[in-house]
């Protein structure tokens, strides 16, 4: 009989409630106790919802982060918090998200704690917080938090399955402060590994799912070999280890993962369904093989009919040995498509949630031990809305695929080298030395959501709102316009995300209600469902930009979100490839190119935020990735005349390693992140003797200080010691939007000071 269970569920709850009990303890408007019992009930009913698996996770529940409950369990908390005495509840969320000494002391404590660093959880949009640590790291087990969490599951008869993150991934996912070598800490953390193992025997546990999603990564010797340590050692503990991997394909680790000494191995068969069949070439005769068949990562229904197809022989020749589950856990997905009003019958027989994910699983599980004619009347109601869904024209436009069959070469090309290009522009724009310019967005302000929310809810017309909206934009225009800038933009009052303004408007996009996934800590994130062919009915941003343009005689920026920042923010279609979708998105968005540079707009901004979040974990996808990634910026970008001035903006200053795509997508000017790397970012321009324009942000908007002038003067010089003092411009990291304008004044006014005073020549 083939075992049904699951990797780990989404913990903010339905309604997001954990978010709102965590800020609400955050605030001290609620107690300690009200979060514990918050939490109790959370995993409670998660528990209720996958009653029927043979397994279900315990452990994966967290306040936080899945990473720092790790960090707890094995006692090893960075330096700057050890020797803290106090609650440990408290402490946590000190480690996670820092405290200020003005906080610290009301505790009757010492100094600022900085907060945990975070980074992205493998490629999905979770973050997790690194762990930290030195050639002295020490590990001591504390078992509590998961101790307690397995006695709430036995005392609600929950079949429990802890879930842990594997040693040789937990050091792989840290960072070592002093830059000793990670590696050299396992001979110490092993022991505490194999002590908790025994500590969950002593408890009675029998399975528990060791998360090592490293092996689906390129691995080198030492890495590989760390594997072969860690479990040789653990293999005599009393408990069975099902060793998970998910986030893609074992490839030259498979035969690594199946002869590790544990009892069974969980693999990612949606992204490798052919690896299966060598896999279990590879495969001792006695182990369990976990296949990931459902899909953990996108909002799809599954394919129950030929997923069955593929599965019955493998159950047939793996019997007891075959368990099924998602492909990772559920954590990136929203929890229950039932809950949603607002989509339509259509699109929501397309779909399934956390909640429905479970209950394909639990259908093919009966279907491999009852027939597939015990489940006879779903599985021809998942077939109709598979063959619905193919069919659809929601979904298929002929004029769209005629679109993209027509694109050429030529698309993708400006008319001249960037060096003429910055001639007619500069010829045309007349800007100083160091221009300046901001990125997009100023602040949100509570009279903005305040209009928005009203409209939405009917309570106010569309005339009304658009004349919020113009009141908000002739708002940012004239401060900027006191400040001094140089490059203007309208400020963004309109739009609610960067991604969902587009979608909105967008054919082929929708929107779900309540279809959050956690980003980190108690945040959370909607993407929007890209379902269909991508049509752009009509423009976009054109008349608010023509609004703006029409109140300045400066230059009035454009404002678009690029194809691939739209793509990887969103869930997407899984019938066709990555790339298709994107060439889609890239023809709308190059539309609205022209039609702003037709009406006018001198300089347009193409935002690739989320450019760097799409990278394979496989270096060696990279390059494939990367070239459709540029070739669809550039179809967007190069359908404009020389004169047009195309920016693009990223925030992150990780870019050493994409160099040579930056530089292909040749924007005129690059904005991005690079005040808190003290201008080391540029580094990468210099060696790569990038040609075009860069304007490094010269303040950091993520933190309410107002930078001086004097800061900035110095960021820049160094900034000048890379990039000839011609090609740089002078803007903030990223957009304004979550700042006040009480901050934003002071701290442009020193900017474009800072900027005049480098003209001045000082
Ligand atoms: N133009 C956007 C803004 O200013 C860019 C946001 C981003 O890069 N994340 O808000
Ligand atoms: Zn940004």
């Amino acid at each position: 009989m083939t075992t049904i269970h699951n990797l780990g569920f989404p913990r903010m709850g339905a309604r997001r409630e954990l978010k709102f009990a965590l800020e609400s303890y955050w605030r001290g408007e609620s107690s300690r106790a009200a979060l514990q019992e918050q939490g109790a009930r959370l995993r409670q009913r998660h528990w209720q919802e996958q009653a029927g698996l043979d397994w279900v996770p315990v452990g994966d529940f967290s306040f936080y982060d899945q990473v720092l409950d790790m960090s707890f369990t094995l006692g090893h908390l960075p330096e700057r918090v050890q020797g803290f005495h106090g609650d440990a509840l408290d402490n946590y969320f000190r480690v996670a998200r820092g405290r200020s000494a003005q906080a610290e002391a009301r505790q009757g404590c010492c100094g600022a704690v900085a907060a945990g660093e975070m980074t992205k959880w493998f490629d999905t949009n979770y973050h997790y917080i690194v762990p930290e640590f030195t050639a002295a790291t020490q590990f001591r087990l504390d078992a509590s938090r998961l101790l307690a969490q397995l006695a709430e599951a036995g005392a609600q008869g929950v079949p429990a399955k802890p879930v842990l993150i594997g040693p040789v991934t937990y050091l792989a996912l840290g960072k070592a402060k002093d830059g000793s070598n990670r590696l050299a800490l396992l001979e110490r953390l092993l022991p505490v590994y194999a002590e908790l193992l025994e500590t969950l025997a002593a408890h009675g546990v029998q399975w528990v799912q060791i998360d090592e999603p490293i092996l689906v990564t390129e691995l080198d010797a030492d890495w590989r070999h760390a594997f072969t340590t860690a479990y040789h050692q653990l293999k005599s503990c009393r408990v069975k280890l099902l060793l998970a991997t998910y986030f893609g394909q074992l490839q030259d680790n498979a035969y690594l993962a199946a002869n590790l000494p544990v009892a069974g191995l969980h693999v990612d068969a949606v992204s490798d369904p052919d690896g299966v069949l060598p896999l279990l070439g590879l495969l001792p005769a006695h182990k369990v093989l976990s296949l990931g068949v459902v899909n953990g990562r996108n909002v799809w229904k599954t394919d129950l009919n030929a997923t069955l197809d593929w599965l019955e022989p493998l159950a047939a020749r793996l019997g007891e040995r075959l368990w099924l589950a998602p492909s990772c856990s559920l954590l990136h997905v929203p929890v229950d498509l039932a809950q949603e009003q607002r989509l339509d019958a259509e699109l929501k027989s397309w779909l399934a949630f956390a909640l429905q994910k479970l209950d394909e699983l639990r259908l093919l599980g009966r279907a491999l031990r009852d027939g597939r004619s015990a489940v006879e009347a779903e599985l021809a109601e998942n077939h109709a809305a598979l063959v619905a869904r193919r069919t659809s024209p929601r979904v298929h436009s002929p004029a769209v695929r005629a679109a993209v069959a027509a694109i050429t070469a030529d698309m993708g090309r400006c008319q001249s080298p960037y060096a003429s290009r910055a001639a007619r522009q500069a010829a045309l724009l007349q800007l100083p030395a160091y221009p300046t310019t901001t990125i997009g967005s100023f602040p949100q302000t509570a009279q903005i959501r305040q209009a928005r929310s009203a409209f939405k809810a009917g309570q106010i017309d569309a005339a009304a709102y658009r004349e919020a909206m113009r009141a908000e934009i002739a708002r940012s225009v004239r401060a900027q316009e006191e400040l001094g800038l140089d490059v203007l933009v309208h400020g963004e009052a309109e739009r609610n995300d960067m991604v969902e303004y587009f979608g909105e408007q967008l054919d082929g996009y929708a929107f779900s209600q309540f279809g959050w996934v956690q980003s980190y800590g108690s945040r959370c994130v909607k993407p929007p469902i890209l379902f269909g062919d991508i049509e752009r009915p009509q423009a976009m941003t054109v008349t608010w930009t023509r609004f703006a343009q029409s109140l300045t005689d400066r230059p009035m920026k454009g404002m678009l979100t690029g194809p691939v920042t739209l793509l990887n923010w969103s869930f997407v279609r899984d019938d066709q490839p990555r790339a298709a979708t994107c060439r889609q998105l890239a023809l709308a968005m190059r539309a609205e190119v022209l039609d702003l540079e037709r009406a006018g707009v001198r300089v347009i901004q193409i935002d690739e935020a989320a450019l760097r979040e799409g990278l394979p974990l496989r270096r060696a996808q990279w390059s494939q990735y990367l070239d459709w990634a540029v070739q669809a910026f550039r179809i967007t970008a190069n359908g404009v005349r020389d004169e047009t001035q195309i920016h693009t903006h990223m925030c992150y200053s990780g870019i050493n390693d994409i160099m040579a795509a930056i530089a292909a997508m040749d924007a005129d000017v690059i904005t991005i992140e690079t005040s808190r790397s003290d201008m080391e970012l540029l580094d990468a321009f210099e060696d790569f003797q990038y040609p075009n324009q860069i304007g490094p942000g010269v303040y950091d908007i993520h933190s309410p200080n107002i930078p001086a002038a004097q800061q900035m003067i110095a960021l820049i010089k160094k900034a000048a010691e890379r990039i000839p003092a011609e090609r740089l411009w002078v803007n903030p990291d990223c957009g304004l939007k979550t700042r006040q304008w009480a901050e934003v004044v002071p701290a442009l006014t020193e900017m474009v000071a800072a900027a005049r005073a480098l003209r001045a020549g000082s």
